[in-house]
Formats: C-alpha cells, structure tokens, sequence
C-alpha cells in the first residue's frame, strides 16, 4: 500500500517577528534617550468614528508607549472641515517633539486624502503615503517606506535571505499595499509581476511565483491549485465573514487550508502580516527620529 504523503507549509509567526521588531525598536529607544535625551514622537489623526479605525489607533497609541516612544492622539469629529485639519497638520509639521504623522485613512469623503496626505512633512510620513517618498522609494532613494509592504518585506528576507532572482507575483495594485510591495521586490532583484482585476489567466500568472503576495481584499479568492510547489505565500487580506455558527471570524485572500498544503511557507490571517504593520510603523517612526537628528539608522528596521 503506497501512501500518500502530504507536506504542509511552514506557517510564518508575524506575531512572534513583529514582537521582535518591538522590542528591537524599545531597545533603541531606551539608547537614543540614554545617549542623546532623545525621545521618538508619534502624532496619529483620527477623523471621525469608523469603529476599525478607532481599533488601529488605540492600538497604535498602545504600542508606541510600550516602545518607549512619545504617543499624541488627535481624535475629530466626522464633520471637521478640511482647513481645520490641514492646521492641525501645519502644528504637527512645525512640532520638534514630534517625528512621525499618521492620518488614519479612510477620510471621510468631504475630505480630499490625497491632499491632506500630502500636507504631512515627507520626513515625518511614517505611512510613506506622500507623494515625495512615492517618488523617492520609486527610483531607488533612501524614503519612508509604507509599513505594511516594509512587514511583508522582512518577513521574506527573514524566511529566505537573499530573495534576488526570485519571481514574485504581487495580486493588487493599490497604492498602500500593491505598487510599494511590488517596488521593494524590484529593489530586492526579484522578477516582479503586478496582477489586478483585469489580469488574464489569473491562475496561471499566480502559479509561476516563488514568492506571492495576495493583497486584494477578497476572502479566500486564492486557492491552493494556485500556487507552485514550495512557493511562499504572504497574505495581507483582512476580510471578516460569517461562520456556519453566525459568528464573525477573520480571514485573508488566500485559502488557507489547501494553499499550505502546496506552499514551502504562508502566513496565517490573523497573526501574520497583520502585527508586522504597527510593528513597522513604530520602527519608521524611530528611523524618522534618528534622521531629523542626523544619527545613524536602526539595522535591519528599514528597507
Ligand atoms: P484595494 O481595494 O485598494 O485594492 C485591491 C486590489 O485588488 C486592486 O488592485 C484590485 O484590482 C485587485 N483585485 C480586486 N479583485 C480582484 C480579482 N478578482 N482578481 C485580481 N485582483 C483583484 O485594497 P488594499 O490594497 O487597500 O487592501 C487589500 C487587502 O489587504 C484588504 O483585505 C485589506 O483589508 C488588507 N490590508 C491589510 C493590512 C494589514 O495590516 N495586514 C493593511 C492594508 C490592507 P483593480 O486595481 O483592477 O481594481
């Protein structure tokens, strides 16, 4: 009797990397105050009562204190006019206490994102949303690299060292996650193809990647006859949907179930790039401390 043998992936803890990077982070901190009296500043901006937004910020304000880092809130009503924020922004901008700027997107759509996004200082845009660190990251520069992308990205150079030559497949091609994803990749000599909703024969582009990130927004869209033997999967989805018992539950864009039976490595959803997000965003917040003081950067927190 022959059996059949079943390999299963090998599931990548973010939870466990992005406590590492924490406490990476707190460590520099702890130095940077010992050594220069310098305190890291994150300033975030909540405009109005979306009830997963307001679960990001108190997160990210608890995070950033437990990091050792200078935390400020500014929570507005739904209605604040655009002047008003773009002079909280101008304060934020001119503050020397603060390092980092955060507006919690979405706006609400009386308020123009791009614009608002960028009003922020490029030094201190620790989404790595405006448009000069678009540019800057684009061409190869020294920029602030957008957290979620920069989590994915140390994952991977922590699962493969080197991940020059590798094909990746990036599925989405928004700005916050898609395109920067797909330009760090480059910037790490892999072969990159962004695939999107008008992408043809979807499964087949998916299933020539060594590496795939599945950045789309639909749960469990990816199948495990998606993907090539022993490729790795990094799943940013976050989508909730409702169980057979009623109850709501989290899930990515990927399936996770049969996807780890073909992949080499996946990350689960919740627990895997999830917590590399906030993680990130406090290691770019320290990065924007130590250039607007001219000291050297942290190792291995940056792109
Ligand atoms: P967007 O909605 O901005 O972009 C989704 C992308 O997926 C688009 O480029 C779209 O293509 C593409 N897409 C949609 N349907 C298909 C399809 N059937 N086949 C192929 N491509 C498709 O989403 P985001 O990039 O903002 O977010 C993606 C996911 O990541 C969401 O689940 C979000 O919640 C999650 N997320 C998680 C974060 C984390 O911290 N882990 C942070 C940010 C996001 P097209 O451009 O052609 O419309």
């Amino acid at each position: 009797m022959t059996e059949a043998i079943i390999d299963t992936a090998r599931i990548i803890d973010g939870k466990a990397f992005a406590a590492d990077v924490r406490t990476r982070v707190a460590t520099h901190v702890a130095r940077l105050q010992a050594d220069h009296g310098l305190t890291p500043g994150l300033a975030v901006v909540l405009v109005g009562e979306d009830p997963a937004s307001q679960v990001y910020v108190r997160n990210k304000g608890k995070q950033t204190k437990e990091a050792g880092m200078y935390s400020v809130e500014h929570r507005l009503e739904a209605t604040t006019s655009e002047a008003d924020l773009l002079a909280i922004i101008d304060q934020l901008n001119a503050d020397p206490k603060i390092h980092g700027i955060l507006v919690q997107l979405p706006l609400p759509d009386h308020l123009d994102s791009d614009l608002v996004i960028n009003a922020i200082d490029p030094a201190k845009d620790v989404d790595g949303f405006h448009i000069s660190n678009v540019g800057l990251l684009g061409t190869g520069q020294k920029s602030m690299v957008p957290c979620t992308p920069l989590g994915c990205l140390m994952l991977l150079r922590d699962l493969h060292g080197s991940l020059s030559g590798m094909n990746a497949v990036v599925v989405g091609r928004s700005n916050i996650v898609g395109k920067p994803m797909a330009q760090l990749l480059l910037g790490d000599s892999c072969t990159v193809t962004i695939a999107h909703s008008r992408t043809k024969n979807l499964p087949e582009v998916v299933r020539r990647a060594d590496i795939v990130i599945a950045a789309v927004g639909r749960p469990q869209m990816i199948p495990g006859d998606w993907i090539g033997p022993g490729a790795t999967v990094i799943d940013v989805g976050i989508n909730r949907i409702e169980g057979p018992n009623g109850k709501t539950r989290l899930v990515g864009d990927v399936d996770f179930d049969s996807v780890s039976r073909v992949a080499g490595a996946v990350t689960p959803v919740p627990g895997g790039v999830g917590p590399m997000t906030i993680a990130c965003l406090l290691a770019n917040t320290l990065t924007a401390c130590c250039r607007a003081n001219g000291l050297p950067e942290p190792e291995g927190l940056t792109a």
